[in-house]
């Protein structure tokens, strides 16, 4: 079913490569929910804005030191032909100097009216416009991309895979990594026999309570040995 209502969850990108959107998303589910109109990517070239006859969005780091800087005023003026100032949707900035993603802020973000999306390249963008338009600074992790891009789309997928009829069972997003604050257990399907492992016999016996018993003794146990960070509970909403 085809969704024209206009209520489908709507992301907007600020880019200087639009075409590397919707990308990866385009295909798979999050594909199908686009066609659907469950979500609308609308990716806007941040060099419409630039300046003189090159288009010119970035310049030389005032104090100096090595690469370019986007420009605030660029940027604002992308930002504002994008966005009314009353538009609901958080206006994120994609940054590895933002706090880390969650999937807790995921799920935030999913149940919203949407996002708009600041990628930025070269060394950054003017500190200004971090202010002056209020964007939230984002990291999808402690490495450094050569773009926002890359980033912008792992959140879109994200948050779009937990849109309402998404996936195919709603059951299978509930018991996932993250949620809950605990890893995942482990996955196991035919052959029963395979290359001298065996799946384990209590998922193989139809006792429900013992199989749910030993998914959560699993999940325990993984987490406590991969990341014990996340027994303290940094999967809680965030402040
Ligand atoms: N000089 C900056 C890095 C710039 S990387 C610094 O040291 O902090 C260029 C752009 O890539 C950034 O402006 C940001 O939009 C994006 N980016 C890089 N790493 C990222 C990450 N881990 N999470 C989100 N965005 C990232």
């Amino acid at each position: 079913m085809t969704r024209d209502d206009g209520h489908g969850w709507r992301a907007t990108v600020l880019t200087l490569y639009p075409e590397m959107f919707p990308g990866p998303l385009g295909l798979s589910l999050s594909g199908d929910a686009l066609a659907r109109g469950d979500w609308t990517c609308e990716a806007r070239n941040i060099r419409d804005h630039g300046l003189g006859r090159h288009r010119a969005v970035d310049d030389t780091p005032a104090g100096g030191g090595a690469g370019m800087v986007l420009r605030c005023d660029v940027l604002a003026a992308a930002i504002d032909a994008a966005a009314p100032p009353d538009d609901p949707r958080p206006r994120l900035l994609m940054s590895p100097r933002g706090r880390p993603l969650r999937q807790a802020r995921v799920r935030a973000l999913a149940e919203g009216a949407g996002v708009l999306i600041v990628c930025g390249r070269f060394e950054g963008v003017d500190e200004r416009v971090i202010a002056g338009r209020n964007l939230e600074e984002v990291s999808i992790g402690d490495y450094v991309l050569s773009g926002g891009e890359i980033a912008a789309l792992t959140l879109l997928d994200a948050c779009v895979r937990l849109l309402p009829g998404v996936m195919g069972k709603p059951a299978s997003g509930v018991e996932e990594s993250f949620e809950g604050g605990l890893l995942e257990y482990p996955h196991y399907t035919r052959p029963r026999d395979w290359e001298g492992r065996a799946i384990p016999d209590v998922l193989c016996g139809g006792n429900h309570g013992a199989i749910a018993r030993w998914r959560r003794a699993q999940a325990e146990a993984i987490t406590a040995e991969r990341r014990p960070d996340l027994d303290r509970g940094d999967d809680r909403p965030d402040p």
